[in-house]
């Protein structure tokens, strides 16, 4: 379901360039930033993790959060770890670029981290839920959003449970945020399918590049 845009030579000079200069840290681009929202479970890490492999220069975010730590994540990696008084002394400072509660935590992302990135031209991933991402749409409005969509919500819920990591009360919250979250697709610019992963990559690849 990717939409692709007309190829022209100048279009297609330009993605190669942007490809290349994502593969060789060193090349000089303009900074972006693109929004990768879908329900939990649908494969986000898994392609994001595919997607970095092949081009190392895109960034990732590094959200804030109240939720625990999950087995093998790692502070300042994964997420930074933070009480819920320490986030809402986040949102008192404006120190967020945009932020949501998600499952009964608080998820947000800093918001020095992301101008300072997008400064130095760098392009960079935020992996967000939808009230984030429709923050972003409003304080961002030349980000990329990107939306990625389960093959049904019935393979969804064996993907978040095979992950095995959340507890069952918190995977019926999930399951029950999704269908709100699937609802609202249309809202992004682009929305990717993740049945087959090496599809669903070539898509995400083409959505980034092709635009
Ligand atoms: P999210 O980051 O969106 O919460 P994950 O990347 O953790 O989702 O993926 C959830 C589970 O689904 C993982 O066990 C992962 O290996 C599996 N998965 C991801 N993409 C696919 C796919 N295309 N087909 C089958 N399983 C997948
Ligand atoms: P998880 O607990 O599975 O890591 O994340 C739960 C949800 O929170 C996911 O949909 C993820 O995309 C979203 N999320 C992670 N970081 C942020 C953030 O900084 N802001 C918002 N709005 N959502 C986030």
């Amino acid at each position: 379901m990717a939409v692709s845009s007309p190829s022209s030579p100048d279009l297609d000079q330009r993605c190669r360039t942007s490809r290349e200069s994502l593969q060789t840290p060193t090349l000089a681009r303009t900074g972006r930033l693109i929004v990768f929202t879908g329900p939990s479970g649908v494969g986000k890490g898994t392609l994001l993790r595919a997607l970095r492999d092949r081009y190392p220069a895109l960034q990732l975010s590094v959200s804030a959060t109240t939720r625990a730590p999950r087995p093998g994540e790692v502070p300042g990696q994964d997420y930074y770890f933070v009480s819920r008084e320490q986030f809402e002394a986040m949102i008192d400072r404006n120190e967020l670029l945009e932020w949501a509660e998600f499952a009964g935590n608080y998820y947000g992302t800093p918001k020095e981290a992301v101008l300072r990135q997008i400064e130095a031209g760098n392009w960079l991933i935020l992996e967000i839920e939808l009230e984030g991402a429709r923050q972003v749409r409003q304080s961002f409005p030349t980000a990329l959003l990107l939306f990625v969509l389960p093959p049904s919500l019935g393979e969804l819920e064996h993907r978040i449970r095979q992950r095995g990591k959340d507890s069952d009360e918190a995977i019926e919250r999930r399951l029950e945020r999704a269908r709100v979250e699937i609802a609202a697709a249309p809202e992004f610019d682009i929305q990717i399918v993740n049945d087959d992963l090496e599809t669903a990559l070539a898509q995400l690849e083409q959505a980034i590049f092709d635009r």
